[in-house]
């Protein structure tokens, strides 16, 4: 037998919706203000840093973490107000369940179907798990489009629906009630996703007993716990005992849950923290609408979406001043000039107005 063989290249072995698919993009942020990523800006009090230090010393990290998460799970229903009856699944990141809830429904053509613009990972993870994907237009304020999606759901019958509430990037609520007849219309899941339910003023856990296809997912990424890496859904038993199947075991760490658990304990702190973020948002958003040529969006999330002409180059001109955001720009035709700012400090946001004031003057001086 001949030992030639032939050169086994990814574009060869690799599925073709891979093979199209570009990475998720992390950008550098050494020594930047950092307004990308929707992080909570605030360190924990001393004290709480020294306790987490104690409970990460005595940790047992030569063994598997508790599978169940039993505490870290009670802790989560207390601090949520879950209903009577609802259970709790967790992810390593709300990411990781966005993927199982899309695994465990991709019979062959299978539709996944969101609206646009929103959170990517739905369309990635569509295309990771070789879903067919949807996406609907919002209208031109970022609302939904309820004909459209009614029309869509009629004609896709998709089995997973996404719906960001708050949206990103947009940082808009959409009206409940058009959520209520698209959960009424659909012939399978609706996930209401509530990543950034700690800085909004509404929310679809009390729903969760009335519709039996709505689910609903958040994270603590935004609250404060972005590194830990945790997410979880909310659901009945029913639908919740059949996506367990798939959570890999051990998704979240012993450290994770120890100090998740911790904080939320403390879950006071990291609430005052994010009424701080709230109040920073407005006043934010008050800097930018009175900023010459920003067309800014209302938030209920800790970040904001603004237009301003020539938006690459602002976002150029901002990163040299050290203030790295998140340029939405080639992101989708309907955020052509948008750039997306998370609320910081006083100081950054201080920083970011300033620097986003001489960007601009600058991109003009530039033409
Ligand atoms: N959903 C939405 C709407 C998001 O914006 C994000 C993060 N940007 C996530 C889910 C994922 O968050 P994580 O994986 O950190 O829980």
């Amino acid at each position: 037998m001949s030992s030639a063989r032939i050169t086994v290249t990814p574009e060869h072995l690799l599925r073709q919706e891979v093979l199209a698919l570009h990475a998720y993009h992390v950008p550098s942020s050494t020594g930047m203000a950092k307004l990308d990523a929707m992080e909570n800006p605030y360190a924990l009090p001393p004290q709480l840093r020294d306790e987490i230090a104690r409970l990460v010393a005595d940790a047992a990290i030569n063994r598997y973490p508790d599978a169940s998460a039993q505490h870290l799970k009670e802790k989560i229903r207390a601090v949520t107000g879950l209903p009577q009856g609802m259970e709790v699944l967790l992810g390593n990141g709300s990411d990781e369940i966005i993927q199982l809830l899309a695994l465990a429904v991709a019979k062959p053509g299978a539709t996944l179907l969101g609206v646009e613009p929103s959170f990517v990972m739905y369309k990635m993870i569509a295309a990771f798990v070789g879903m067919n994907y949807i996406g609907v237009p919002l209208t031109e304020n970022f609302s939904l489009d309820l004909p459209a999606m009614l029309n869509a759901i009629q004609r896709h019958q998709p089995a997973l629906v996404f719906l960001a509430y708050p949206n990103n990037p947009t940082g808009n609520l959409f009206d409940a009630e058009a959520i209520a007849q698209i959960i009424g219309a659909a012939p399978g899941l609706v996930v209401v996703d509530e990543a950034y339910y700690v800085f909004a003023s509404a929310s679809f856990i009390p729903m969760l007993a009335r519709y039996s296809n709505l689910l609903v997912m958040r994270t603590f990424s935004k609250l404060g716990m972005a590194g830990l890496r945790l997410g979880f859904l909310a659901g009945s038993k029913a639908w919740l005992e059949q996506l367990e199947k798939l959570r890999l075991p051990y998704n979240v760490g012993v450290l994770t849950q120890l100090v998740a658990e911790k904080l939320l304990q403390h879950h006071d702190i990291l609430l005052q923290q994010a009424e701080q973020i709230k109040q920073d948002r407005t006043w934010l958003y008050g800097r930018l609408v009175g900023t010459v040529d920003v067309r800014a969006y209302p938030s209920e999330a800790n970040f904001i979406l603004f237009h301003v002409a020539h938006a690459t180059k602002v976002f150029e001109g901002l990163k040299q001043r050290g203030v790295l955001i998140k340029n939405m720009n080639a992101a989708h035709t309907a955020l052509t000039d948008c750039l997306r700012v998370t609320v910081g400090t006083p100081d950054e946001n201080e920083l970011f107005i300033r620097a986003l004031q001489e960007s601009i003057h600058q991109s003009k001086n530039d033409i």
